[in-house]
């Protein structure tokens, strides 16, 4: 008899590179106690020795995808979504909203479309108010990650499943949707959204949460906003972490760099982490790029 997979759970953070250790990095200058957790107690910086151990794995991987310019979050994303190189497709880097020669493969081949041919099951745990399905329906401009739920048939959680606890905020506390939105939801501590997150693992062979304001602290060059930004997730993580089964595998990586390298606006060049702690991490040792995540996973789960 062959074991089920594990369980796993998918953090995609927007625009976080693996950049030099200097002082414009404040993935190397701030002491995060969790990120330094997944890295085997290292920081998160160019100078990072991989890790490659049966239930750990970090190590550096290409986002640049063999395609000049600074990479961007829309071919990025579907290019670690559905493991088809979509800068190559479309010639250029683009985003951050998909690109049109991007959209079929979506359709066809993401992660969440593919897990189902291989008889398992994915959940996406981000909550969306109702004015982004109204902005995005109305100019049919969805996400990445959204069209690939959309094209898969995987449940868009709304503000009932946040006030409810079965979903996360894209902030993870909901302040935005209280403050910005004047919603009336729960604020959360950020530990306690990790702790939520590892407790949605059980709903699905693969729980995806993303957060991307990481990307907006790195386009601002704010140092206090970046701070305040990674103290957030490194709270979140640790609730996570914490609260991982023996069951679970976490993944985290990203799209591209950006909030490594706080003397630039843009985008990086840079690689970005990819991080597999847990049951089965091994299976994502051999993963060099974005192209390699989504096949890699749905292979490993379909042993
Ligand atoms: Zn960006």
């Amino acid at each position: 008899m062959t074991s089920p997979p594990p369980r796993t759970l998918f953090v995609f953070l927007d625009g976080v590179g693996l950049g030099p250790p200097d002082e414009a990095n404040p993935l190397h200058t701030l002491t995060l106690p969790s990120f330094e957790r997944m890295a085997g107690g290292q920081r998160w910086d160019s100078e990072i020795h991989p890790i490659s151990q049966p239930n750990h794995v970090f190590q550096p991987i290409d986002a640049t995808l063999g395609v000049a310019g600074l990479p961007q979050s829309g071919t990025g994303q579907a290019t670690l979504f559905t493991g088809v190189n979509c800068a190559e497709r479309a010639g250029r880097h683009f985003g951050p909203y998909p690109h049109s020669t991007s959209k079929p493969v979506i359709a066809h081949h993401n992660l969440f479309v593919q897990l189902r041919e291989a008889g398992r099951t994915g959940a996406f745990a981000n909550a969306y108010p109702d004015r982004f399905f109204r902005f995005v329906e109305a100019r049919n401009r969805w996400t990445v990650t959204t069209l690939c739920c959309v094209e898969a048939e995987v449940k868009l959680r709304r503000e009932d499943d946040l006030r409810n606890g079965e979903a996360l905020a894209a902030d993870l506390t909901a302040s935005a949707w209280r403050e910005s939105l004047g919603l009336d939801v729960p604020l959360l501590a950020e530990r306690e959204a990790g702790e939520r997150l590892a407790r949605l693992s059980p709903e699905a062979d693969l729980v995806l949460f993303e957060y991307y304001l990481t990307d907006k602290a790195g386009h601002s060059q704010d140092l206090g906003r970046a701070t305040a930004v990674l103290r957030s997730l490194d709270a979140f993580f640790c609730g996570l972490l914490d609260a991982l089964g023996s069951d679970d595998l976490l993944i985290v990586t990203s799209d591209h760099g950006n909030l490594e390298d706080l003397a630039t606006k843009s985008h990086t060049r840079n690689p970005v982490p990819l991080v597999a702690l847990g049951r089965g991490a091994e299976a994502l040792a051999g993963v060099e790029s974005l192209v390699d995540v989504t096949p890699t996973l749905v292979a490993s789960m379909n042993k």
